[in-house]
């Protein structure tokens, strides 16, 4: 199956007399014939659901499709971004441990990355993506034990050379994570690049119509974890009866790890109706994704030309620092989203984001709707000034998600706010 087939028809197969659509499986508990097999789905010798903090027939067959879309071996659900950031890394990292991430990230990530896990005692260094393989390599410590980036980083809109990256952790023997919100696996599949682990924010694209926030975390299978750095996966689980992540289970190894003992215990597994919402997403992402990236680069053309503008950062723009990447990473466009500098910063930018009236002003990005956010005084608010020109933002910068309305009626929005904002 192509990929816009397999946003339709992977995860649910419904058989003779069944339902067309994903039912919802709204039961927190499934029954068995006998103790006996309810042991074994204990004891992970018998498949099944057990209890809806940890599998949901409608959630697997929504974690199945988006495994086939990114060409995984298997799929968890969250109930955030957020979340699925935080367990992809838990799962092979404990306190005492570091990882190396990106500095161009999500500013939530970020937090997470230097306040949270840092207090549980999870240490991380950011680096600049764009440095060569050398300076990075001199970041790597005996404790490493992961490679974090985003395909586009948000806002900053950086692409990342994921093969590069690849290369760098598993010459390290560490597996590389990659947080492909942006890019959806319509646009880039970074499993193909290399990468061992991919996240998303489910809240963007996937979802695509602001109605939800979620998360999920994908399995390659691919990542080798028997090479003496992750002894929790080839030591046995005692809170699991003993089990052995990577020989009772192989390639599936870190994903079943992630739900048997993470999601057990941490509980943050979406419900069946989320799933189900979610699948609806999935459904028409590749048509949606076409359309964001069609109407996207003609925003871009348009505010390219505009001389109030100070920058457009838009990777499709010839002359953009990752115009030769995003032509091996991102063919087919990039994604809906565009940030941009106005002339005269802070104030400027204000006033051009108050003055839009089809373009909602929204804490959220990658919707079927355009909406702009301000980044240095919404999400990134918490970052310092250094942080802030880390991760790729500038007090004026604006970052400006394209949505399906027709593109005539969004540059004419964008026209009339940039001469209000050239008024004051
Ligand atoms: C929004 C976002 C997150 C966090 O996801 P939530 O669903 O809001 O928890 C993580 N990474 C990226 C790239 C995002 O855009």
């Amino acid at each position: 199956m192509k990929i816009e087939t397999k946003c339709l028809h992977e995860g649910y197969k419904p058989g003779n007399g069944e339902p067309r659509a994903l039912p919802i499986y709204q039961s927190t508990t499934y029954t068995y014939d006998s103790t006996e097999h309810i042991g074994k789905l204990f004891d992970l010798t018998a498949e099944g659901h057990m209890y809806s903090r940890i599998s949901n027939p409608t959630v697997a067959a929504v974690e199945e499709k988006i495994a086939a879309l990114e060409g995984g071996v298997g799929a968890l659900c969250t109930t955030s971004g957020q979340a699925a950031s935080l367990i992809s890394l838990l799962n092979i990292m404990k306190s005492g441990d570091h990882f190396i991430s990106a500095s161009t990230i999500y500013g939530g990530t970020i937090n997470l990355f230097a306040v949270t896990l840092k207090k549980l005692g999870v240490e991380c260094t950011f680096v600049d993506a764009d440095a060569s393989e050398e300076e990075i390599q001199k970041e790597f410590r005996p404790n490493t034990k992961a490679v974090f980036g985003e395909t586009i980083a948000n806002p900053a809109l950086a692409v990342l050379d994921i093969e590069k990256f690849a290369r760098i952790a598993h010459a390290n023997g560490v597996p590389l994570i990659i947080d492909n919100t942006f890019a959806t696996p319509i646009l880039c599949r970074p499993i193909e690049y290399g990468a061992d682990i991919v996240i998303h924010s489910t809240t963007k694209y996937m979802d695509g119509h602001a109605i939800q926030v979620g998360g999920v975390i994908v399995d390659s299978g691919k990542f080798d974890w028997t090479n003496g750095k992750f002894p929790e996966f080839t030591e046995p689980d005692q809170s699991y009866h003993g089990v052995t992540y990577t020989k009772d289970f192989g390639a599936a190894a870190y994903i079943v790890k992630a739900r048997v003992q993470l999601m057990r215990d941490f509980g943050t597994y979406p419900s069946a109706n989320a799933a189900f919402l979610l699948n609806l997403g999935l459904e028409t992402l590749a048509v949606r994704m076409e359309k964001h990236c069609r109407n996207a680069e003609k925003v871009a053309r348009y505010l390219n030309q505009c001389e109030d503008i100070e920058f457009v950062n838009y990777p499709i723009l010839e002359g953009n620092k990752y115009h030769e990447l995003q032509k091996k990473y991102l063919p087919l466009g990039c994604s809906g989203v565009i940030s941009f500098s106005i002339k005269g910063g802070r104030e400027k930018a204000i006033t051009f984001m108050d003055s839009l009236k089809l373009a909602s002003n929204v804490v959220h990005v990658a919707d079927i709707r355009t909406c702009v956010l301000h980044p240095a005084s919404a999400t990134h608010r918490q970052l310092t000034d250094e942080q802030l020109l880390a991760a790729g933002i500038t007090p004026g910068m604006i970052r400006l998600s394209v949505g399906l309305e027709n593109v005539d009626d969004i540059i004419e929005d964008l026209d009339q706010a940039l001469a209000a904002a050239k008024a004051i």
